[in-house]
């Protein structure tokens, strides 16, 4: 079991967001809405969790507003929402 801090918080809200999502009585518009926010939510728990990139693991430093970065670029952020979701199927 890995015990990094990525994979124990995806761990915990992957099958909470997928639990979440798979009710059907949410409209269209409240679906996308709370894939946004699952989306968003992960970033903010994964940048708060330490400074590496998610996806290489380049040390990824704090833009100049203090936001918190999950990937070292955006090509890293494209290439690990990817893979999550193959790793959905
Ligand atoms: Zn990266």
């Amino acid at each position: 079991m890995a015990t990094d801090p990525y994979h124990q918080i995806k761990a915990l809200h992957d099958p909470l967001v997928h639990e979440v999502l798979a009710h059907d009585d949410w409209s269209p518009w409240a679906r996308k809405r709370l894939q946004e926010a699952a989306e968003h939510l992960l970033e903010v728990m994964l940048a708060l969790a330490g400074p590496e990139c998610r996806h290489c693991g380049v040390n990824v430093n704090l833009e100049a507003t203090g936001r918190p970065r999950s990937y070292c670029s955006d090509a890293c952020r494209q290439a690990a929402y990817r893979s999550r979701l193959t790793q959905r199927l």
